[in-house]
């Protein structure tokens, strides 16, 4: 350790610890009525040079200690229930925090005003301080706020450590190739995913979803309890998401494994889905990831089969006239339950004709972020305009949609 800086035993700290030596302290508890004076010291190192420059001895310790209730002398004791509580998890960097009596955090306040102590450091600061060296001694692991895997929380008065595991955080692209999977599990609505008749008992809408699909290998191979999927946007249930896919966090909760095998887990998931689903560029994410996915708001491109017999000579006409043009869309009533109703304004970025038929055409085009594709090709009943149908002047109706590409700029 560096020299210590000069411990600045003025008058004023000689007086304060003259009145402090009765207190039947504890040797942290009496130091720490000094703990912001100089630093490189431990509270006890602080006790010690105070009293030989006092030259009286302290009283001898009352048991237990009225400034920690013994929490220091029993450190040891705190490092184990720490370590019990982690047992079964893998961990390599922890924080710690504590709860006390606030009998005592007022004691201590008090202490400080008749000592006359103004560099008083408070019990929990230093415990929890003193707690995580110690359980950084015992195992090896770093202790810091800087992204803890474990969260350590001292019950003092209880006598209890309760441990709080963080979330590990999995990024990558999804491609979803089968029209029935939505990409979230949806609890079944009628008994609130508690498993009831309509259901089969199952708790779900849906059989299965990407949320699912996705998360099952990593689940068992992290030993997790559960997940939460946070998607760059949603494509509808029987939309394919096709292309580079669909970026995403799968934030998995409580983990037992943080170190997980993306690389093989990636091949596992697209074999388990059989089809499905697939996923790419598997990565550890950051938790902050999770709001930059949330909050892109990307350009999308699609294609879409659309039903309708139109000339292609008056689609095309059409869309010359929709090509960059801002369209007013009313919130869909088929999304009204998780968004406000109100009307916004969207751009066509571009879009093309790529096939056509007696029946129907082929569109692909590119949009701003949160547009109704469906709803700008069909009108919904003229809550979209202007609607492709109202610029070719025949009802149409979207045979199927495709995602293309979902265009973040992360580079991914
Ligand atoms: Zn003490
Ligand atoms: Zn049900």
């Amino acid at each position: 350790m560096a020299d210590p800086e000069p411990f600045p035993i003025t008058e004023e700290v000689l007086a304060a610890a003259r009145r402090a030596l009765p207190l039947g302290l504890c040797p942290e508890c009496f130091g720490r009525l000094f703990g912001r004076l100089g630093h490189g010291l431990t509270n006890p190192e602080r006790a010690a040079r105070l009293v030989a420059a006092v030259g009286e001895a302290p009283a001898e310790p009352v048991r237990p200690c009225p400034g920690c209730g013994d929490a220091f002398a029993r450190l040891g004791v705190w490092v184990d229930r720490a370590v019990a509580a982690a047992d079964g998890f893998e961990w390599h960097r922890f924080t710690c925090g504590s709860r006390w009596e606030p009998e005592l955090l007022a004691t201590e306040e008090h202490r400080w005003l008749t000592v006359g102590s103004a560099w008083g450091e408070s019990v929990r600061s230093a415990f929890n301080r003193e707690w995580g060296k110690a359980i950084g001694a015992r195992t090896g692991f770093d202790g810091g706020p800087e992204r803890p895997d474990l969260v350590f929380l001292g019950d003092l008065p209880v006598g209890r450590v309760e441990v709080t595991v963080m979330s590990v955080y999995v990024r990558g692209r999804y491609r979803k190739l089968d029209r029935t999977v939505p990409q979230t599990h949806w609890p079944c609505r009628r008994c609130q995913g508690r498993g009831c008749d309509s259901c089969q008992g199952t708790g779900k809408t849906y059989p299965t979803s990407v949320e699912e699909l996705v998360g099952g290998p990593l689940v068992e191979a992290s030993g997790a309890e559960g997940t939460r999927f946070h998607g760059m946007g949603r494509e509808d249930i029987d939309a394919r998401m096709l292309g580079r896919g669909r970026p995403f966090v799968l934030e998995l909760l409580r983990p037992r494994r943080r170190s997980l095998d993306l690389a093989a887990l990636a091949p596992e998931i697209a074999r388990r889905a059989d089809g499905r689903v697939e996923v790419d560029h598997l990565r550890p994410a950051e938790p902050e990831e999770v709001v930059r996915v949330k909050e892109a708001a990307p350009e999308k491109s699609y294609r879409v089969g659309v039903v309708g017999p139109v000339p292609v000579a008056k689609v095309n006409e059409a869309l010359l006239l929709a090509t960059g043009r801002a369209i007013a869309q009313r919130t869909p009533t088929r999304v009204a339950h998780r968004r406000s109703d109100r009307v916004r304004a969207r751009r066509i970025v571009a879009v093309r004709l790529v096939d056509a038929t007696d029946e129907g055409f082929t569109l692909e085009m590119r949009t701003e972020a949160g547009t109704y594709v469906k709803e700008w090709v069909e009108g919904d009943g003229g809550r979209t305009e202007p609607s492709l149908a109202a610029l070719v002047g025949v009802p149409l109706k979207v045979g199927y949609l495709d995602v293309l590409d979902v265009h973040d700029t992360e580079g991914e």
